[in-house]
């Protein structure tokens, strides 16, 4: 694909899957015209990087949907200097949008072959406020805890009780929950040690397999 192909793609992105549907984010919209989608999918998609759905990965997952990751992303409400955790690394693409906007990203993988991947693709974009770890994300990271921002991208069978004690107070978690064919997206805030939830869209992600996820 040409460049110019490329950059047409990105255009029609912004414009008919994300700003027609009401992303608004300046941020947002001018993070996802800036990482190379096509970076992040299996050689054989590249012609299609930009389409209006998930595209499978290796290991049996997917990518997520641009607009699905410009919705996730715009609902954590970044400002730059926040300390992300990511459940579910995957390609790593809403890993690149996620370092765009936040202080620093801490993101767990299950497959090491995807994590692997990911790290190569990311380092040779030149992120470096990224730490990818391998492991079971559905117990979080109590090390590196709290989080000021943590957002899960496979569907969870309850939300985690380890994020949600990892999450700052003010901070915000996004997560398809719960089911294991079809989820709602819900963004929660922690005010004054409670949970505050609001829908955002309803979706369909691969399942987040763990302790406290499915079963394999
Ligand atoms: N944001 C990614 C989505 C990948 S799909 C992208 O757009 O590319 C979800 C990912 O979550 C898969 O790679 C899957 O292997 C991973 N996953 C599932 N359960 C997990 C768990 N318990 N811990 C960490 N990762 C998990």
């Amino acid at each position: 694909m040409s460049k110019a192909d490329l950059q047409d793609d990105i255009g029609r992105m912004l414009d008919v899957q994300l700003r027609r549907r009401g992303i608004v984010d300046r941020r947002v919209l001018a993070a996802m015209a800036k990482v190379p989608r096509e970076q992040f999918v299996l050689e054989g998609s590249r012609h299609e990087a930009y389409a209006d759905r998930a595209l499978g990965i290796d290991c049996g997952q997917t990518i997520s949907q641009p607009y699905i990751v410009a919705l996730m992303t715009q609902a954590l409400e970044l400002s730059g200097s926040e300390k992300v955790l990511e459940i579910g690394t995957g390609s790593g693409y809403q890993t690149a949008i996620l370092a765009e906007l936040a202080g620093e990203v801490i993101s767990i993988e299950r497959h090491a072959e995807l994590a692997e991947r990911a790290s190569d693709v990311l380092s040779a974009l030149g992120y470096e406020n990224v730490t990818l770890t391998v492991g079971d994300g559905t117990l979080g990271c109590e090390g590196r805890a709290p989080f000021e921002r943590i957002i899960v991208t496979a569907a969870c069978a309850e939300c985690p009780p380890a994020l949600l004690a990892q999450l700052a107070e003010h901070g915000v978690l996004v997560a398809p929950l719960v089911g294991r064919d079809y989820q709602t997206l819900q963004a929660i805030r922690k005010v004054a040690g409670q949970l505050q939830s609001r829908d955002l869209s309803a979706c369909r992600f691969v399942p987040l397999v763990g302790e406290h996820g499915w079963k394999e």
